[in-house]
């Protein structure tokens, strides 16, 4: 195939994505899209008649996944399937998942100009929710595609203003699916384009990553018992100073997360302490760990090592240490095969790219147990997301979505 570039211009992306950013935008210069709100029902019915507009036959599944369809001629039983979720943060940015659904439109519509109608069916998916924004609930659109939407986790949850999920879905004209461990049987694999949120690509000047593996994820509220005490009249050998403990464990974290190195990532994002004043010695302190890896064995290994630590400082101290894990999930493997198709072609067409894994969870480690998935990334200047600074520069839109053309050419087109 030859270059493609002057097809797909940056600014056709760019010109796209402030379209569909029209709806839901806020006050804050940034985007706020939660779903099944008026703005997020503006933005799935506008989607619609864009793809129909772009000669895609389009569908709504029950719970308002949207699918724009280029029918195949010679396997109408083989679907590969493209896109992302429609839903923001509240004061999100232009691209986190709307480039997604933008780039897989446009690919489509390119292929079907340059090379007509594909030997398996091509999809688009605008996903109703990804991000949890609205409800206590992520990954909604995925997990219905997925089968793994249980109505009992979302029957009795409400949003912030009190309303609930029910009556959400009804008002945006949707409803449970009728059997949602039902997964469609012409799904053949899914292709997800997003933005990296992170700084590698743009540190390492290098246009789209290839991922690898959605790394897994441990998270963990701990809690430290010492015991509060006069700041002026206890010595210093008479304490059990909480917040000395935590601020021991935070720095042994920090420092063996260092020695293990990359891919791991350690964080301590939270903490709190009581009474939380100037001329008492802390009694407790509350502190989060996130810790991710792409390998789930270096994970349990490490964070079995850091427990331990935990265990070992408190001791020292004179407290005690309580370790609540309350979020374990696996590292997501992406498909070794479609991974290679797009190193394949993206050789071939000069897309200049980079192996990486995920370090944020998408939509893709939800269906990727389901189909083989793969996902690609274009650079977010800064590493900023779920704000309205989120940038990503037309250059870098257009390579993503070239990269993607030559995915889904390779798995629609080719016998
Ligand atoms: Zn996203």
């Amino acid at each position: 195939m030859s270059s493609r570039n002057d097809v797909i211009s940056g600014e056709a992306v760019k010109e796209l994505l402030d379209w569909l950013g029209q709806f839901g935008s806020d006050s804050e210069g940034g985007i706020s899209r939660l779903l099944y709100s008026k703005e997020w029902v503006d933005a799935q019915q506008s989607l619609k008649k864009l793809f129909e507009d772009g000669g895609l036959n389009t569908q709504f599944d029950e719970v308002g996944n949207l699918f724009g369809r280029l029918e195949g001629t010679a396997y109408p039983d083989e679907t590969i399937l493209t896109g992302s979720h429609v839903d923001s943060v509240t004061n999100g940015g232009l691209y986190d998942g709307q480039y997604g659904i933008i780039a897989g439109f446009l690919a489509l519509r390119y292929l079907k100009e340059k090379y007509g109608a594909p030997l398996r069916n091509l999809e688009v998916v605008s996903m109703a929710e990804e991000e949890g924004s609205r409800f206590p609930y992520s990954f909604w659109g995925s997990k219905n595609i997925a089968g793994q939407a249980k109505t009992e986790d979302i029957q009795g949850i409400k949003d912030f203003e009190g309303t609930s999920f029910d009556d959400a879905m009804h008002q945006a004209g949707f409803d449970y699916r009728k059997s949602p461990e039902q997964i469609r049987e012409d799904l053949k694999s899914f292709v997800e384009v997003h933005v990296e949120q992170g700084n590698v690509l743009e540190k390492e000047n290098i246009p789209v990553g290839i991922v690898r593996h959605i790394v897994g994820q441990r998270r963990y509220t701990i809690t430290v018992n010492g015991e509060a005490n006069h700041a002026g009249t206890t010595p210093m050998g008479y304490r059990a100073d909480a917040m000395n403990a935590a601020s021991r464990m935070t720095c042994a974290i920090n420092d063996m997360a260092v020695a293990e190195g990359d891919p791991l990532v350690a964080t301590v994002g939270s903490m709190f302490l009581e009474p939380n004043t100037v001329n008492v010695v802390p009694g407790k302190a509350t502190f989060t760990i996130d810790i991710r890896h792409t390998e789930k064995d270096a994970l349990t290994n490490f964070t079995a090592d850091v427990e331990a630590k935990l265990q070992e400082i408190a001791e020292q101290i004179g407290v005690e240490v309580d370790i609540d894990l309350w979020m374990d999930a696996d590292p997501v493997p992406m498909d070794q095969q479609i991974v290679k198709v797009m190193q394949e072609q993206c050789d071939k067409n000069d897309v200049h790219y980079k192996l990486m894994h995920s370090g944020a969870g998408h939509d893709s480690q939800v269906i990727a147990p389901i189909i083989p998935t793969a996902m690609l990334f274009v650079p977010s200047h800064q590493g900023i997301s779920h704000n309205p600074k989120e940038y990503t520069s037309p250059e870098h839109l257009a390579e993503g979505v070239k990269a993607l053309i030559g995915t889904l050419y390779e798995l629609g087109y080719a016998e």
